[in-house]
């Protein structure tokens, strides 16, 4: 960061978020054109461009072709593109096993008997089977 990057970093935790735009807008209106010189669709992304430095459009992880969504300010911008990206990343899935083994001792919650078990009761609790094909009115959605 350099310095108006950092002046900027500590004008948003002085005054914070909500009244960051019309702080700057009428009490530093060089540094609001320079900030909305930056790209983005709302002034708080183009804020956050501007303080991190982003010039380019962020895009996808996964597929490295769709842009991303911009999420809050403090949470930045998202890394996949949509829930299909999320679900062919290979190093999301690994994390995904990785809890799972560590939480369920299995690959899969499904794989863990107690869950199994769980599931299959509150089916009987809820329709009365625990097979899932038995239940009609499922069958005719
Ligand atoms: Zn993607």
């Amino acid at each position: 960061m350099n310095q108006i990057q950092i002046t900027t970093f500590d004008m948003i935790k002085q005054v914070g978020l909500r009244g960051i735009f019309k702080h700057i807008k009428y009490k530093e209106p060089d540094l609001y054109e320079k900030i909305q010189g930056c790209h983005g669709t709302r002034f708080v992304e183009r804020l956050y461009n501007f303080v991190y430095g982003m010039r380019e459009v962020r895009k996808c992880i996964e597929c490295n072709l769709n842009p991303v969504k911009f999420k809050s300010f403090d949470k930045g911008y998202a890394f996949f593109c949509g829930p299909k990206c999320v679900a062919t990343n290979r190093a999301h899935k690994q994390k995904k096993t990785n809890t799972n083994r560590e939480r369920y001792n299995c690959d899969k919650p499904s794989q863990n008997k107690d869950i199994d078990k769980k599931r299959k009761a509150t089916l009987i609790k809820r329709y009365g089977t625990s097979n899932l094909a038995k239940i009609r009115w499922l069958k005719k959605k």
